[in-house]
């Protein structure tokens, strides 16, 4: 999956401070591999690339994370937006009552099951008054399991035969909803075992004649790359609102939820995710884009960081490097700065196990170590000799290296690294510290 993929390129990038087209080239083609691999469908995955290449390029790096984490960031945050939609968790039920849902979807999807969730929904959490009924003439036995699921629901159940036409049932449960004064009527239909004209005709009959505020297209997750021809032959059908998304619990990678929304462009409103009449859930993108992608909470991660490096105390020091006062002291401040973060370590802990693993924790916890040193060899300069590296000559250098428990090299090496960081902080405009400390923590 994509954790394994980007954990083997992500060493190859770090240090550097911004997405470009190079160093995300190898990243996106692992990307692209990991969405095919999730059961997204070829289109809609060439599709998202470009999308995500677009987002991508330009974007800065952000605290300590190394710009394949910056990438990924990237990544499941265009897979949120995409999915993501206000609407999910809610129907539209502003209609003249009876508002009316009608379910569409091939056999064995989950409709029927649906409509004895939606309407325990509707009944228990939004104290809704529901009737259901059953079009479904044609599979033995479809009438008392919506009967039955209705039941167990709390909710009314409209009784119909399998020797009615799915039209007149439909009439004749509007006309008793009316008259009862039901909020809701919950229209469960036939689905075949695939596309089908005459069942496409029949519920597009059904849809004109009872005009639903809410058609909802159900649709089981494990199709995979089949999801997208069901969408596309019913989206072109029937004037979908919404999209019910089965059979999460099973072990379906979720690729169609992406493939459904690209295809449809229809929000993705509930994901079934059991058995059970209370197995509905809003549908959650984020979590959604976590599951294609293969991992977990990268978005936190890049939370976080945000929120540590401190903009504002980043402004000052760049104010403070244009007029050539960058010394020691905030070279000590940056490194706590990134020790606040929680340390490296921390960081890489928030990584999904098998990425935290292949990022080689090691490295890590190698790289803490040395920020450690580097703070307490600083902590052993007088004030005076941060405010003026200059006056470090060897003796000094000898003195503070005993005084730090490391070797004079060690001294060397901070002093380097200073220079370093001083030099490349002249070339930046001032707000921009927040890709050197990208810079650093790589
Ligand atoms: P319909 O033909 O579209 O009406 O589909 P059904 O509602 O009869 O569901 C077909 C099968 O899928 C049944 O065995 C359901 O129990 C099962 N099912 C429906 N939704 C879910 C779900 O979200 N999770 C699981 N595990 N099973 C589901
Ligand atoms: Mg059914």
């Amino acid at each position: 999956n994509l954790t394994d993929r980007l954990s083997r390129v992500v060493k190859t990038m770090r240090g550097q401070a911004r997405l470009t087209e190079e160093n995300t080239a190898e990243m996106l083609r692992e990307v692209r591999l990991a969405l095919l691999e999730a059961d997204v469908a070829l289109p809609v995955v060439k599709e998202l690339i470009t999308k995500i290449k677009e987002k991508a390029l330009g974007e800065e790096v952000i605290g300590s994370l190394s710009p394949g984490q910056a990438l990924v960031g990237v990544v499941q945050k265009e897979l949120t937006a995409i999915m993501g939609d206000p609407t999910a968790g809610k129907l539209n039920l502003a209609a003249q009552p009876p508002a009316i849902i009608l379910m569409a979807g091939l056999q064995g999807a989950g409709k029927t099951t649906s409509v004895g969730k939606l309407a325990k929904w509707l009944k228990d959490t939004q104290k809704k008054k529901v009737l259901t009924v059953s079009c479904d003439v044609y599979r033995p036995a479809a009438i008392a399991q919506l009967q039955m699921v209705s039941e167990q629901a709390g909710a009314d159940f409209f009784p119909s035969t399998e020797s009615q036409k799915p039209s007149e049932i439909a009439r004749d449960a509007l006309d008793w909803a009316r008259r009862h004064y039901h909020d809701v009527l919950i229209v469960d239909t036939a689905g075949r075992l695939g596309i089908d004209e005459a069942m496409m005709q029949e519920i597009q009959s059904l849809h004109q004649l009872l005009n639903p505020v809410e058609t909802l297209f159900v649709v089981d997750a494990m199709l995979g790359q089949d999801a997208v021809n069901t969408a596309k032959a019913f989206n072109d059908t029937l004037p979908l609102t919404g999209v019910v998304l089965t059979k999460l619990d099973g072990d379906a990678r979720g690729g169609a939820a992406l493939s459904v929304q690209q295809i449809t462009g229809v929000p993705i409103k509930f994901a079934g995710v059991a058995e059970k009449l209370d197995g509905l859930e809003p549908f959650d993108a984020e979590r959604m884009a976590s599951r294609i992608l293969g991992m977990g909470d990268i978005l936190a991660l890049v939370e976080q960081a945000q929120k540590n490096v401190d903009i504002e105390q980043a402004q000052k020091l760049a104010d403070k490097v244009k007029k050539g006062g960058f010394d020691l002291n905030d070279f000590r401040m940056q490194i706590s700065q990134m020790r606040q973060m929680g340390g490296l370590g921390n960081l890489i802990d928030k990584l999904p196990a098998q990425f935290a693993q292949a990022a080689a924790k090691q490295d890590m916890s190698v790289a803490d170590k040395q920020v450690r040193r580097t703070q307490g060899i600083i902590d052993s300069m007088t004030p005076q000799e941060r405010m003026k590296p200059e006056l470090l000559k060897a003796s000094r250098k000898r003195r503070i290296a005993a005084g730090a428990g490391v070797q004079v090299q060690e001294v060397n090496r901070v002093l380097a690294q200073f220079e370093q960081m001083q030099t490349m902080m002249k070339q930046f405009k001032g707000g921009k510290m927040a890709r050197m400390l990208g810079g650093m923590a790589a």
